[in-house]
């Protein structure tokens, strides 16, 4: 069983400098894909202001 070498987001060639992804664009696209799935990593709020906000 071989493993096809091609990118998981447009099937198309994948580049060993993105693999497993064909370009830059696709990984980032994976990577949107997972924080749309509610992977996102713990960190600082992505807007600040509303953090500010919240002591009014
Ligand atoms: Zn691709």
């Amino acid at each position: 069983m071989t493993k096809s070498k091609t990118c998981p987001i447009c099937r198309k060639p994948r580049s060993e400098e993105f693999a497993p992804f064909c370009s830059a664009r696709c990984r980032d696209r994976d990577l949107a894909s997972w924080f749309n799935e509610g992977y996102a990593i713990p960190g600082p709020p992505a807007n600040p202001e509303d953090a500010v906000r919240d002591e009014d």
